[in-house]
């Protein structure tokens, strides 16, 4: 089903809020990484005024020690909804557990992410398939091409046809970044799926000083989008500061995103 053999036209997902996303709709999603409470309306703000078009926060945060910062839970899911309506952006945010689809569907959550951790979790990529809900599917950890088509597979094969592919660096032998960001998978994917592709520079670099050349390229290289993470006080996130543009920064990469646009 997300084979472009048997479906050449580009799908375009739509997100709510008047937003769509692939087949010549480019689209931003930024946002913290941890929704942390009131700071995020403040950065909500912002990244809608820079010319975000989707909020991004993780209430659910797959982390790798049990003893870091596991998420507000529906209290952020609560936040994230409140900022949402407030600026009229549909939000992004990650379900982890197939025992949250009922208070995702309660809150009205618009896009619901698949981390890389559970980008291989089948039967949770089974429920969310029989929903509706626009699905922000992220390449695994150390995955394929073949194996990020076939998880968008195990969602669609449930009904669910409303996939947004998610290229957000892969696990190598460098370690000068925190994963290495495969930009051949853009125009790979786009050869091999209708599905709409966006870009995670954030994840694929780990450091802010990486994120906007890489999301220079991903645009460049015919991304539908890009998620970015944005944060007020990088240095005092909850999680993944290291990787955080401040609100002025990205001021200035969606000013470069747009240059770049305007030329292909
Ligand atoms: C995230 O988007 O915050 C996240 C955890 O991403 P990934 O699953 O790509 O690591
Ligand atoms: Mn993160």
């Amino acid at each position: 089903k997300a084979n472009r053999k048997f479906h050449p036209e580009d799908t375009v997902v739509d997100c709510g809020h008047g937003v769509k996303i692939g087949g010549g709709h480019f689209q931003v999603i930024a946002g913290p990484c941890s929704v942390e409470g009131k700071n995020l309306i403040k950065i909500a703000r912002r990244v809608k005024a820079a010319g975000a078009t989707m909020l991004r926060g993780g209430a659910y945060k797959p982390r790798t020690s049990p003893y870091a910062y596991q998420g507000m839970g529906p209290e952020g899911l609560d936040l994230l909804r409140e900022a949402a309506d407030e600026l009229d952006m549909p939000i992004v945010t990650e379900i982890m557990d197939q025992r949250d689809v009922q208070t995702f569907l309660n809150k009205n959550i618009e896009v619901w992410q698949i981390g890389a951790r559970n980008a291989q979790n089948f039967p949770l990529l089974k429920e969310v398939g029989k929903t509706k809900a626009p699905i922000l599917l992220k390449r695994g950890m150390a995955g394929t091409i073949d194996e990020l088509l076939m998880a968008a597979e195990y969602i669609m094969s449930e009904g669910n046809e409303n996939v947004i592919l998610c290229e957000r660096g892969i696990r190598t032998f460098e370690t000068r970044t925190r994963n290495t960001f495969d930009l051949n998978a853009v125009p790979v994917l786009h050869y091999l799926s209708h599905l709409p592709v966006v870009a995670d520079p954030s994840h694929a670099t780990g450091y802010t000083r990486y994120v906007e050349p890489m999301a220079l390229a991903a645009t460049a290289a015919g991304a539908d989008g890009l998620e970015i993470e944005v944060h007020d006080d990088p240095s005092r996130a909850w999680s993944d500061g290291a990787q955080a543009l401040t609100p002025d920064m990205f001021d200035q990469t969606m000013e470069r995103i747009r240059q770049i646009r305007s030329v292909i």
